[in-house]
């Protein structure tokens, strides 16, 4: 049990006259405030919750560039966030892809890089990012704290949606921006607190829970998700598997104790032949997100039919015993 209680109030009595250190929960509450204190001691940094991972990618976009700012994102990352800043023009901003595993291009605003991303699993050249002048942000959702800690590697925030590893029970939507510098978090917190995006209490408690068992539930997804791919790799009703532990020398520089729990795979015998395997396994859920305790896979050709290959499956690795899931997926794909 977290020892934090789970503090709901919207407000609390001014002391002697004058507001405390919390007064009306748009700015600020005690469950939130422990957990960004706990995220923040993972990464290094000082930690501000969202309501989402995309209200968090938002509050940066919005709180930290000005319209006519351009954004280099990578290409092959969250399909969401490239889809946001689409969204995002109409208001001034500009965004080029690029591919992270080299340099950024010139003459960008904000870098935006993602580790490993999702569905594409490609990993971020860090060093050639921190060299360019430009701040750098990296989406660290799939990573985790655990994995992975840009803000050591020369990063100046880091984001994650804390709904897939943080949260790590498919049971909260969350998101958290932590930053090296305090300008960047003064920033984000005026834009929260104006804005509204911030998390309420009970997902904020919901994650201190969670992260009492992140090291644990990161460390045993990764040493399964690392099993399954090289299983996956050796079949030959298997194309190609996309994981970073699969030789990725970036990762392998900068990842520390495992490569994550999520993995794709494109299906030999094409698309209609992967929607057959989404369906036919029966331990593994066939939906959408990551990074909860239970296993999950989707066909991301559904949702973006127009950059990844349509015999692509992603695979969110969670608990269970890696002989079960081979023996599912092994059913699944002769299915
Ligand atoms: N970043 C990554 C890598 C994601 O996978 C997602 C969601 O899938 C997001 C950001 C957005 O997070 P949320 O769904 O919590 O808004």
């Amino acid at each position: 049990m977290s020892p934090v209680p789970l503090d709901r109030s919207a407000l609390w009595p001014y002391e002697d006259g004058e507001p405390g250190d919390f007064y009306y929960s748009r700015y600020g509450h005690p469950t939130g405030a422990a957990a960004e204190e706990a995220l923040g001691a993972l990464d290094g940094g000082e930690a501000l919750l969202f309501g989402s991972g995309s209200a968090a990618e938002t509050a940066v976009l919005l709180g930290l560039l000005d319209p006519g700012s351009t954004v280099g994102v990578t290409q092959g990352g969250y399909f969401g966030t490239v889809v946001l800043m689409r969204y995002l023009e109409r208001w001034g901003l500009r965004f080029v892809e690029f591919d992270q595993a080299g340099p950024p291009p010139d003459g960008v605003d904000l870098i935006w890089l993602e580790a490993p991303s999702n569905p594409m699993l490609t990993f971020p050249d860090l060093e050639a990012a921190a060299a360019h002048p430009a701040p750098v942000i990296v989406d660290a959702t799939a990573s985790s704290p655990i994995l992975l800690r840009p803000l050591e590697h020369g990063a100046d925030l880091v984001l994650h949606s804390a709904t897939k590893y943080l949260g790590g029970h498919s049971d909260v939507l969350l998101g958290a921006v932590v930053c090296r510098d305090d300008t960047h978090h003064t920033r984000l917190l005026e834009l929260r607190n104006r804005t509204g995006v911030g998390a309420a209490a009970d997902p904020a408690w919901l994650l201190l829970r969670s992260l009492e068992t992140l090291d644990l539930r990161v460390r045993r997804q990764s040493a399964t998700a690392l099993e399954l791919a090289r299983r996956l790799a050796a079949d030959p009703r298997v194309a190609q598997v996309r994981y970073p532990g699969l030789g990725n020398p970036l990762a392998e520089r900068w990842m520390e104790g495992g490569f994550g729990g999520l993995l794709s795979f494109d299906v030999a015998a094409g698309e209609e032949a992967a929607r057959r395997v989404e369906t036919a396994t029966r331990l593994i859920t066939n939906a959408t997100s990551l990074g909860g305790t239970s296993s999950l896979i989707e066909s991301r050709y559904r949702w973006e039919s127009d950059r990844v290959p349509p015999n692509l499956l992603r695979l969110s690795v969670g608990l269970e015993e890696v002989e079960a899931l081979w023996s599912d997926l092994d059913q699944a794909l002769g299915a």
